[in-house]
């Protein structure tokens, strides 16, 4: 049976995501892997960044995936470099961060931790021009954009689908039509952390449109005049249309409205988050799966 899991996981996750084949025995982490969240998180990991790992295997009672010769241990989706294992607990999950979406009636009281770069640092580089060997330039809804090559296919089916919608939906028509910018790579922090943003990995796109139809668009700008910003009603924020959204969802990609510091131009790429998010894979993971091989 526990032979069948990862053929399981290739056959659901293809649509999503290209990976290279297994090269490993998987069964072996069924001992070290707690539930089967922590099973799926580690999956989808390994499935989303494969072409960049060269290795996976258990160390020090953990799941460590060896990219260009840095180990990231898995840590409870907190994807840590070995100098970052003892400071393990000042940083959140890659997967915990999205949970809560806006609005809002009050903002959460605890202060969010950080999520690590780790697993970024280690396949792209930290610095501008390391970053930028990763990246190519490429056309997007008729507007040049330099983007990481990991995301590059995906944003072409994106296109060929937004296009697709545009032939009979007026209103993604009159989105791609008046796209007055789109910013993709270049070098920003987190609003008030020094934590790179993914536009510092190629990561991250902002389509800015012709017109915001005077709804509001982002927190920061929102808060200056409205001081329960995180509680304006979604009818009153602005968002792409529907399709637009759609086809971002099902390519890999999340979309920043829907954040509680909401950034409603901003789509950034996070094939795992948006893998565990699929029913399918939910429905694989926690379904009779999970608890045939006795995954709590
Ligand atoms: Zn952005």
């Amino acid at each position: 049976m526990k032979k069948h899991i990862w053929l399981l996981i290739l056959l659901l996750s293809t649509s999503l995501l290209a990976a290279k084949s297994a090269s490993k025995d998987w069964e072996i982490f069924l001992d070290v892997l707690p539930n089967a969240r922590a099973y799926m998180e580690v999956a989808t990991i390994w499935e989303s960044y494969g072409a960049y790992v060269d290795q996976v295997e258990v160390r020090r009672g953990d799941v460590a995936f060896l990219v260009n010769k840095t180990w990231i241990y898995y840590q409870d989706g907190r994807l840590l470099s070995e100098r970052n294992l003892r400071n393990s607990h000042r940083y959140d999950s890659l997967f915990t961060e999205y949970d809560q979406k806006g609005p809002v009636d009050r903002l959460p009281r605890q202060q969010r931790l950080p999520r690590s770069r780790d697993l970024l640092h280690a396949m792209f580089g930290r610095t501008d021009s390391q970053v930028r060997k990763h990246c190519v330039t490429m056309t997007f809804l008729n507007h040049e954009v330099n983007v990481n090559r990991v995301c590059a296919q995906a944003l072409r089916e994106i296109e060929r689908e937004i296009y697709a919608a545009a032939a009979y939906d007026e209103d993604v028509r009159r989105f791609v039509e008046e796209l007055s910018v789109i910013y993709s790579f270049h070098r920003k922090t987190v609003k008030g952390s020094r934590t790179l943003s993914f536009h510092a990995y190629g990561l991250a796109l902002d389509l800015i449109p012709g017109s915001y139809d005077n709804k509001h668009v982002n927190w920061q700008w929102s808060r200056s005049f409205k001081r329960r910003w995180y509680s304006i009603p979604e009818d009153q924020r602005w968002s792409p249309p529907p399709a637009v959204m759609n086809a971002f969802l099902s390519h890999g990609f999340i979309w920043g409205g829907d954040w509680i510091r909401f950034d409603g131009v901003h789509f950034e790429y996070r094939p795992e988050i948006a893998y565990s998010r699929l029913p399918q894979s939910v429905d694989f993971w926690y379904g009779g799966l999970a608890a045939r091989v006795g995954l709590k």
